[in-house]
């Protein structure tokens, strides 16, 4: 057992409900606020749960190094974990990324190392860099495309939570899929207790996934601004077979749900809960339910001032 830290305080967050968005609607929506998360965002599980699992299996020893290949929020959830239990980090990320997450991540004490653009495959691609980083060093890849605690903390935790918050009445969970751990864990767990509970994808438009789902090959493939969800490729850690519908949302749709969520509900989120809410309100009209929908409010706004919260730029989204 490690010693009481603000590590204890990661998950058992609170289900709020979306009274002035979801008004009028045929069953309510509850939101699942994971924003409220140390790190200031649901990716705070996955850090500790991948770190825990890491130490079990004794890959990860006492003062070791993880290396990781993000600069978003797992970069930060990590870095927290890091912190408190005695571990460096290193973040390998691209050149596009910008100053204020290199920051962040240099704040929290972890090192960032930017790499140049590349595609995938190429030996300057930052994935692959981080992986040699690991092999080159022993250092412990921490791989949350791939690493099976990702989606298997979501089964042991957030599922089981928004299965006691709501009293197991429940009719639909809707969240966007970025690793796809979160969908594939509560799904996973909501599925085996509820078999006809419905578990919706919400997609951006330009993703391929959406189309995985309501047609059974990838979608076209195009671009979009939401940041953190959305995939050309399937990745290892979501399981297409436990989702049953998809939404697609638009960028615009995703911000001004985003600016609503902020301004009428006091909800202070960051773009993908505007994409995961708008998906789960056109859910709630469906005349099949029979239950309220639960919606997961990924992460928090203060990442997005200089983006979504800024008109200059909101005026540039088509
Ligand atoms: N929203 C944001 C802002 C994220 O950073 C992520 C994680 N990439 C997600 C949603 C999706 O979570 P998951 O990786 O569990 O699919």
């Amino acid at each position: 057992m490690s010693e009481p830290s603000v590590l204890d305080l990661i998950g058992g967050t609170p289900l709020v409900p979306l009274g002035r968005l979801a008004r009028g609607l045929r069953v309510p929506v509850v939101a699942k606020c994971e924003h409220l998360n140390p790190g200031g965002s649901v990716k705070d599980r996955i850090a500790l749960a991948i770190v825990d699992d890491a130490e079990a299996r004794g890959v990860l020893t006492p003062g070791g190094t993880m290396v990781e290949a993000t600069a978003g929020n797992t970069g930060v959830g990590l870095a927290l974990v890091a912190a408190v239990r005695g571990y460096k980090l290193v973040c390998v990320l691209p050149e596009k990324m910008s100053e204020e997450k290199r920051q962040a991540l240099r704040s929290l004490g972890a090192e960032v190392r930017v790499t140049p653009n590349a595609p995938p495959g190429h030996p300057d691609h930052f994935q692959t860099v981080a992986r040699r980083l690991s092999e080159e060093h022993g250092w412990f890849l921490t791989d949350q495309f791939r690493n099976p605690a990702n989606p298997l903390c979501h089964e042991r935790t957030t599922g089981p939570e928004l299965w006691r918050q709501t009293g197991g009445a429940l009719g639909a969970f809707v969240a966007g899929a970025g690793t796809g751990g979160t969908l594939t864990g509560v799904g996973r767990f909501l599925r085996r207790v509820k078999p006809t509970v419905k578990i919706v994808l919400a997609d951006p438009e330009g993703s391929r996934l959406a189309g995985l789902v309501r047609e059974g090959v990838l979608g076209p493939d195009g671009r979009y601004l939401v940041e953190g969800i959305g995939s050309s490729v399937v990745p290892e850690t979501l399981d297409v077979s436990v989702l049953t519908d998809a939404e697609t949302v638009s960028d615009r749709e995703s911000f001004e749900t985003c600016h609503r969520l902020v301004r009428e509900e006091g909800l202070l989120v960051g773009g993908s809960a505007g994409t995961a809410v708008a998906a789960a309100l056109r859910t709630a009209r469906r005349g099949d339910l029979d239950g309220p929908v639960v919606v997961l409010l990924p992460d928090a706004w203060d990442r997005y001032q200089s983006r979504i919260f800024n008109p200059q730029w909101m005026r540039e989204v088509p």
